[in-house]
This record gives C-alpha cells, sequence and structure tokens, in this order.
C-alpha cells in the first residue's frame, strides 16, 4: 500500500485504479457523477470482509470489538478530513439520503428554530439557490410552503448572485440556508463564508457532494452548522454519505431516524436517546464502507489537496481553452478567473446532447447528457433542456481532453456534411 508515501505530483496515479487496466482505453469523466476507486479502497473493502466482518457496538467477541474499532475509527477519521470530531460525524447513505433526513427532522425540532430572535412559531422560511442539486432542493421545498422558500439567482460567472441573497435577507426573515458548496453543472464554488456573514443567525445547511473531492474543508472555519456529502464522489464505495452537524445541534435534533442502537432507555410511552452521534445512527450502520470512505480519505491526503487543485486546474484550464476554439460550441462555465470545479457543460449548436454523449461513448469517451437533476438551472439560467457534461478528476489526463476534443470535432464535422447532403436532394 501507499499509504504513507509522501507523493509530489499525480503522473502516475491512474496505475492505482484498476478499473483502467480493465478498460485500457476508457476516457471517464463523468466523475460528477462517481468517482472510480483506487485500489487501496478495494482492499480495504476486502479486508474487512475477510478478516473482521461483524456487526458493531452490540457484541463482545473478538471480531464485533474488531468491526466497532473499525467503524469507529472510520468516524475519527472522517472528523479529522473536515476539521469536525467525532461526535459531529453521522453516517448516512450518501448526500440524497443525509438531506432528506436533515430536512424530516429538522421540521421536527422547531425548538432549535425557536431561539432565532424573530421566529416566535411561524412557518419556517428557507432560502436556497437557482443552482442547486435536486437533493438539495426538494427536501426543501417539500418542507416550506411555496411562499417561504426563496431563491438566489446567479451572476454571469454561474456564481450566487450575493447582491439577490442581500435583498432577500433584507425582505425575510430566514430559518434556514441550503446552498451547494460547487455547482455539479458548472463547476461554480460558493463563497461559504460570505454566506454565513450575511445569514449569522439561520441554520447553514451546506451541499458538498461536488466539493469534498475537490478542496480542502474545514466546518469549523466555515461555520456551516450542517454539511453533506457521500462517498462515492470521494473515491469512496456507493452507499455511505456523511453528515456533520455541530454537536449542540445534533443534540437537540430530533433523531434522524428510530429504531436499534440509539437508545439507551425504551418504554411503551417515552424512549429516552444515546447520545450523539449514535443517537442518530439506528439500525445496523453501513460498516464496510464507512471503513472504504476512510481509506479513499487517506488517498486523499496523500495526494494533497494542493497537487489535486493545481492538477484539477490546469486540465480545467486546458479544456476550456480548447472548447473555446470551436465556434459550434456553447460552454457554460464560469472565467478561467473565476475559481471553480473542473466540470464543465457545454452543448453542440444543433446536435442534441444525448446523441452528443453516445456518439462520444462509442469512441470509449463517458461523459453525461441531461439535466444533471439540476432543471431549474437548465430551464430558467441556461434556458436549454439539457447539456452535455465532462467532469474531470485525479486521475485525468490532457490526452483525455484531446480525445474529447476530437470526438467532439468529428461530431459536428459529420452533422455539417449530413446537413450538406440533405439540401442537395
Ligand atoms: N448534490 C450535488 C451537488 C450532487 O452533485 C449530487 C450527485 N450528483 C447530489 C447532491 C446527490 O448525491 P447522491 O446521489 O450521492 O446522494
Amino acid at each position: 500500500m501507499l499509504k504513507n508515501k509522501k507523493m509530489t505530483n499525480l503522473q502516475n496515479i491512474k496505475k492505482e485504479f484498476p478499473i483502467f487496466s480493465n478498460y485500457p482505453k476508457l476516457v471517464y469523466l463523468d466523475n460528477a457523477a462517481t468517482t472510480q476507486k483506487p485500489k487501496q479502497v478495494l482492499d480495504a473493502l476486502n479486508d474487512f470482509y475477510t478478516k473482521s466482518n461483524a456487526n458493531v457496538h452490540r457484541g463482545i467477541h473478538k471480531l464485533s470489538e474488531l468491526a466497532t474499532e473499525k467503524y469507529e475509527e472510520a468516524r475519527k477519521n472522517v472528523a479529522e478530513f473536515i476539521s469536525a470530531s467525532p461526535e459531529e460525524i453521522i453516517f448516512t447513505g450518501g448526500t440524497t439520503d443525509g438531506l432528506n433526513a436533515l430536512a424530516n427532522s429538522l421540521n421536527r425540532s422547531q425548538e432549535i428554530f425557536g431561539k432565532h430572535p424573530s421566529h416566535a412559531n411561524k412557518n419556517l422560511q428557507i432560502l436556497s439557490s437557482d443552482i442547486e442539486h435536486h437533493s438539495n432542493l426538494l427536501p426543501w421545498t417539500r418542507l416550506a410552503n411555496k411562499s417561504n422558500i426563496f431563491f438566489a439567482g446567479v451572476d454571469k460567472n454561474y456564481q450566487i448572485d450575493l447582491n439577490e441573497l442581500e435583498e432577500i435577507k433584507r425582505k425575510h426573515r430566514i430559518d434556514i440556508v441550503a446552498i451547494t458548496m460547487m455547482s455539479n453543472v458548472t463547476g461554480t464554488i460558493t463563497p461559504i463564508e460570505k454566506i454565513r456573514e450575511l445569514f449569522p443567525d439561520s441554520i447553514l445547511i451546506v451541499d458538498a457532494a461536488q466539493a469534498i473531492a475537490h478542496m480542502p474543508i474545514d466546518v469549523k472555519k466555515l461555520d456551516v452548522d450542517f454539511l453533506v456529502f457521500s462517498g462515492h464522489k470521494i473515491y469512496g464505495p456507493t452507499g455511505i454519505g456523511v453528515l456533520f452537524g455541530k454537536r449542540e445541534l445534533l443534540e437537540e435534533l430530533e433523531p434522524i431516524k428510530v429504531g436499534g442502537g440509539m437508545i439507551s432507555e425504551v418504554y411503551k410511552d417515552k424512549s429516552v436517546w444515546a447520545d450523539v452521534p449514535e443517537k442518530h445512527e439506528a439500525g445496523t450502520p453501513p460498516i464496510a464502507q464507512a471503513i472504504g470512505l476512510s481509506e479513499a480519505l487517506h488517498f486523499m491526503k496523500k495526494a494533497g489537496f494542493k497537487n489535486i487543485q493545481k492538477h484539477e486546474d490546469e486540465l480545467r484550464a486546458y479544456a476550456v481553452k480548447a472548447f473555446n476554439q470551436i465556434p459550434e460550441i456553447e460552454l457554460y462555465h464560469p472565467d478561467l478567473s473565476t475559481q471553480a470545479g473542473a466540470v464543465i457543460s457545454f452543448n453542440i449548436k444543433r446536435i442534441h446532447g444525448h446523441d452528443t454523449a453516445q456518439v462520444l461513448a462509442d469512441q470509449d469517451i463517458a461523459v453525461r447528457a441531461g439535466h444533471h437533476c439540476a432543471q431549474i438551472f437548465h430551464r430558467e439560467v441556461l434556458e436549454v433542456a439539457g447539456s452535455v457534461r465532462a467532469s474531470l478528476a485525479i486521475y485525468n489526463k490532457p490526452a483525455d481532453i484531446d480525445k474529447l476534443i476530437k470526438g467532439i470535432k468529428m461530431l459536428y464535422i459529420s452533422s455539417i456534411i449530413r446537413t450538406n447532403i440533405r439540401y442537395k436532394y
């Protein structure tokens, strides 16, 4: 294992991902949907199932102790990764799972908002934005009455418009701010500190599903109340996510679910919950997945965010410059001088996104076409039905971009030829 070797660059990192040995020609540019897994994560999963598999917390036999130790070690490691305390880390099934659980639970925990100076038992008022993934939108639209949710628009760089936020703040009391840290369509990064400054008394909930793999996150510095992410977008397994919450809020919050393992006493008419974090983790947790996620974070630490950000930024600039040379491309990406993640969405004029994705897939280039679970953004901001998205990761190289650009050029040249042939008849 490379665990303790200091890596200075990411040139050879692709070799650590077995999927690429199975598909040597694959150009994988669908990382915003899910990332591939390094061997050390796969080994950790295999190790757990072959050497420590048992249920956690409930047994005193050796395997149960081992499993519990590894599971709690994983919690510590996740906490350290985002500068939280272990009790502030709740393992969930993923970002969507975490956000739904949080919305439902906040709805049952209105006393949290009772402390808000201006709240006084009114309906919850929520602020979100036009660039959210449906997972950070539908739990809130369902929770709020239509009149109680407000959406900030985006500026020309697809960044959440801070002026609009201020305008909303002037007019309305806001109980919850639910905002993405990095867009899964444009890569735009939200200045979370500024949002906290604007809304010091609101519950600030951050969707870090995309951000987590691309920039260091310090929940203390950001002063967020809750933050969620999924393991599978940061080179870890599927079926695992993290809900970070400030300890005092997790203590006040109604359990996000109820069942085995989260109580200290149960009676027919009342129950006493266990302390956090167990209070929020009813049932058998995703044990192997948490251990796999923890290993993915070791992998990330070893690669180093400095290296990762430099690598992905260079790739992003390389790709954007190449896209800008193709006249038929409509690019939905911030200015290169704006800090953003390497998620590049586009359309080729007159060609349907699904056709683009299909033709690229035929050349072993994996991109994604559609609305990317951001219908409001596509409909109201971009005014298109969908887009094609190339999303980059640690193992991508300039050669991947070259192949993508070549594939796109071939596609539109052949479409022009087809159009000309049609004209002849
Ligand atoms: N939020 C954002 C910004 C995302 O990109 C995604 C995944 N595409 C999600 C939430 C949902 O993540 P998951 O499907 O892992 O629950």
